[in-house]
């Protein structure tokens, strides 16, 4: 459904997306998890027609996106990282918007809002204004947007910055839904939890590259089972064994402080990167 070859996009000295190369199948949930700066927003930019391509080849559901703009940007769902939607306008409107810009007609608009509406559970805010949505449901409205042309992908950049973790939890089942109902997902997060918890594949960006890309599992296994973490004068240390026995018995072997826990996903973007994102 994407296909990335050698893709780059530079800002005068700055190389936002350096080199990638990436393949997402119809139906996938895939996300690209790195820290701020590391060059998601530029690449769903890319992907989604915002953002011209720097070098390299981008196919969007077999369209070539600079080839066949039109046909590759009708294949795309966005979800932006920063709310745009109008806040004088009400929920309804917002999506009529949408319609008419995707050239849809008065009858498949109104089905369309309505069935979307229910799908999100905003049906009995449609006649709210959106200045008066709380920022969840906001997101909610936003991912109904997205869906309004029928797209093949939905992109999602963030989708869940900013909201308290019951919320974020909610986008998280609303997310797994699109995507059972057949919709490729591409989302990027910072949140270590969020591509752990939704994505089947993640890819680590690291300074506008790929350093790793793999299940969330085979990423911790890659390190091992179990850490145990030990302060190291001022700095904590952090050794990997594969099984709790071995980690335990150096645990027991250690005079000072240690703990011992289940590797996590932070732990492989750690020692690939050497940065942390948050948890
Ligand atoms: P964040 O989580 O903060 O959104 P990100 O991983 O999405 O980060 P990008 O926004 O893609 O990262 O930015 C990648 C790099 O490109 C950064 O160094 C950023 O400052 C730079 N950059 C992005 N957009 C522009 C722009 N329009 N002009 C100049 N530099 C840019």
């Amino acid at each position: 459904m994407i296909h990335i070859n050698q893709l780059q996009k530079s800002y005068g000295k700055v190389k936002a997306v350096n080199g990638i190369d990436l393949r997402v199948e119809a139906g996938e949930l895939f996300a690209f998890l790195g820290p701020n700066g590391a060059g998601k927003t530029t690449t769903i930019r890319i992907l989604t027609g915002l953002t011209r391509i720097g070098y390299g080849e981008v196919r969007i559901g077999g369209h070539d996106i600079i080839k066949a703009p039109r046909e590759a940007k009708r294949q795309c769902g966005l979800v932006p990282q920063h709310i745009n939607l109008d806040s004088e306008l009400s929920v309804r409107e917002n999506l009529e918007i949408h319609g008419r810009l995707f050239g849809m007609d008065s009858g498949q608009r109104r089905r369309k809002i309505e069935e979307l509406l229910a799908y999100v559970e905003l049906l009995d805010r449609i006649d709210t204004l959106v200045k008066q949505l709380s920022g969840g449901l906001k997101r909610r409205l936003m991912i109904a947007r997205a869906l309004m042309h029928e797209p093949k992908v939905l992109f999602l950049d963030e989708p869940t910055v900013g909201l308290d973790p019951a919320i974020r939890r909610r986008i998280w089942s609303l997310i797994k839904r699109v995507q059972q109902d057949g919709t490729t997902i591409f989302l990027t997060t910072h949140y270590i939890e969020e591509a752990e918890f939704l994505a089947a594949r993640v890819a680590f960006l690291d300074q506008g590259k790929i350093v790793a890309l793999d299940s969330p599992q085979a990423l911790m296994d890659s390190l091992g089972k179990w850490a145990v973490d030990q302060m190291n004068g001022e700095a904590m240390q952090t050794q990997y064994f594969a099984s709790r026995e071995e980690a335990a018995k150096f645990a027991a072997s250690q005079n000072c402080g240690v703990s011992l826990r289940r590797v996590n996903l932070q732990d492989a973007f750690l020692s690939l990167t050497g940065k942390k994102v948050l948890s």
